[in-house]
């Protein structure tokens, strides 16, 4: 039913991927996070982009220079992007992320809204073991960016009606376990993945 149909066809989708070049992520959080939260971060983006064949490679934003890329993004973590110094009450803060636009077109730059995300699932991550609060914390901030990144990616302002294209998430959906792009929505990310400069397009095909 999900994306992860396209994982059982290896020659293809193998073919493809071999040809299609990473996506350059280039980072900056307004405070630092822990360490195992920026790991649960790139481990869940890549557990959701991986079945579109679309990989990538993460920087600092300070480290931006000299670099040549296919295709970029620059992404602001706004906030406290940490899962400790919860309460137990909770609030309804708005957008959790957006992305840049200007003239229609969307632009490479996407704002993720740590302080917004903490307040919207605090009272259900503060009844989870401490231990595990960076991962469920960091794959909630994952899922907002992997939505940011399909509008950018699949260069499209619609939203789905499930999955991780959906225009809104549940506090649930956020610190569920799995949650993923629906077969279009991953099929639209693939037909769309970067190219290896040089390397001649199979899109289409
Ligand atoms: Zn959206």
């Amino acid at each position: 039913m999900f994306c992860l149909v396209l994982g059982v066809m290896p020659a293809f989708g193998g073919a493809r991927d071999a040809n299609s070049a990473p996506v350059t992520l280039y980072t900056h959080f307004q405070q630092e996070p822990a360490p195992p939260l920026v790991e649960a971060i790139e481990d869940e983006l890549e557990a959701i982009m991986s079945p579109a064949g679309v990989r990538f490679e993460w920087y600092p934003l300070s480290d931006a220079g000299g670099r040549v890329s296919t295709q970029l993004a620059v992404i602001h973590f706004k906030g406290e992007c940490d899962a400790s110094g919860l309460r137990s009450d909770a609030g309804y803060p708005g957008p959790l992320g957006w992305t840049h636009i200007s003239d229609g077109e969307i632009l490479p730059f996407i704002d993720v809204n740590c302080d917004g995300l903490r307040l919207f699932v605090q009272r259900d991550l503060i009844g989870m073991p401490f231990a595990k609060r960076d991962e469920v914390l960091g794959r909630a901030i994952a899922r907002i960016l992997a939505h940011e990144l399909y509008h950018l990616l699949a260069h499209t302002k619609e939203h789905a009606g499930k999955g991780i294209a959906k225009a809104a998430y549940s506090v649930e959906e956020l610190l569920a376990g799995t949650l993923q792009f629906g077969k279009k929505e991953c099929a639209s990310l693939r037909s769309h993945a970067p190219r290896t400069i040089g390397e001649p397009s199979v899109q289409g095909q």
